[in-house]
């Protein structure tokens, strides 16, 4: 990690313009991780030019200090000095943002899944760190982090650690929250706010995922469907399906969870969530997509019974 963490600032020292952004339908994690970096270059280098990108960014993160200033189209598609991905594990979950990784004159990645691909000139990568805010915490110098910026990465680590509850949770993990508590962070506040809160619809719409769900592998996996109909009858978003697939793995004798959303015509955005036995992560990269080994999608094509038999079957082979 140090000599990585001295590349790192070799890069950053040799730009002008910088720009940060992070995947596709960003979580709490790619958006803590993004405001952090976004926060502490522009306090500590204000001649520097930094931007931040996201597609969308959910409500519940919108009181993220200077989250108001971030770029939310690419089309200028402008020659960065540096570009940084955070929390991607390939090029393609940049989305649109990819313009600006393809024409940057330098390019890094900041991430922590064990997917990742290694597509950038400098890849900092570290599959046991709870997040990639944990990751970014460790290239930050500690006396520089403010409580705006400690709480962007207190957001980051709660999200992708679940509130400290996933095998990804390590004793660094807890001492990284510990100086970020220090700093001021309003935990509670946090948590409460942006983790456990649900809207009436978010709360609707997961007692009618449930109510759906099915039971298989003789009661060791659970199944369940969201279709494109149920999204506009509750008018719902996709981030209004966070935390699902966590009610769906916690069912009690479950050791996969699967949940189909589906995105188009026969086509399903996959989650997987499994949890001491199943790598999730090397079925979603059978399938073009990625994740950690108890965290992982992917998109697929077919009928729901389809999708849902082919990945059964890969669970299978890996529960006998
Ligand atoms: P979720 O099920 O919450 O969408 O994603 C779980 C984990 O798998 C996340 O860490 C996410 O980055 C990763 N993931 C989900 N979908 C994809 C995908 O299509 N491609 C890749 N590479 N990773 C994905
Ligand atoms: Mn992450």
């Amino acid at each position: 990690m140090n000599q990585l963490k001295e590349r790192f600032w070799q890069e950053i020292t040799a730009a002008n313009s910088i720009m940060i952004a992070g995947h596709i339908r960003p979580d709490g994690d790619c958006t803590g991780s993004c405001m952090a970096l976004y926060q502490y270059f522009s306090k500590e280098f204000p001649q520097k030019e930094t931007n931040v990108y996201f597609e969308s960014v959910p409500e519940k993160f919108e009181f993220l200090k200077k989250i108001q200033e971030r770029k939310t189209e690419c089309s200028d598609g402008k020659r960065y000095d540096l570009f940084i991905a955070v929390d991607s594990s390939d090029k393609e979950r940049l989305g649109e943002a990819g313009v600006y990784f393809q024409n940057a004159k330098r390019t890094i990645c900041v991430d922590h899944h064990i997917s990742n691909l290694n597509y950038a000139d400098l890849n900092i990568v570290e599959a046991n760190a709870s997040s990639t805010a944990e990751v970014i915490y460790q290239l930050l110098e500690e006396e520089q982090i403010d409580c705006e910026i400690a709480t962007a990465l207190y957001l980051g680590i709660i999200h992708d650690s679940g509130v400290f509850k996933y095998e990804n949770t390590s004793r660094k993990t807890m001492e990284i929250a510990g100086v970020l508590m220090e700093k001021g962070v309003n935990t509670a506040k946090v948590i409460d706010e942006t983790f456990y809160q649900k809207t009436y619809v978010q709360n609707q719409i997961l007692g009618r995922v449930l109510l759906e769900s099915m039971m298989v592998l003789e009661g060791k996996g659970i199944v369940s469907c969201v279709t494109q109909r149920m999204m506009e009858f509750f008018g719902a978003t996709p981030a209004d399906l966070d935390g699902i697939i966590e009610q769906m793995r916690l069912t009690k004798g479950v050791e996969v969870a699967i949940l189909l959303v589906e995105t188009g015509v026969l086509t399903y955005k996959v989650s997987m969530r499994s949890v001491k036995k199943v790598n999730v992560s090397d079925i979603a990269l059978k399938f073009g997509g990625g994740g950690h080994v108890r965290a992982a999608g992917c998109t697929m094509t077919g009928t729901f019974h389809d999708v849902v038999n082919t990945l059964l079957e890969y669970c299978e082979i890996q529960m006998k």
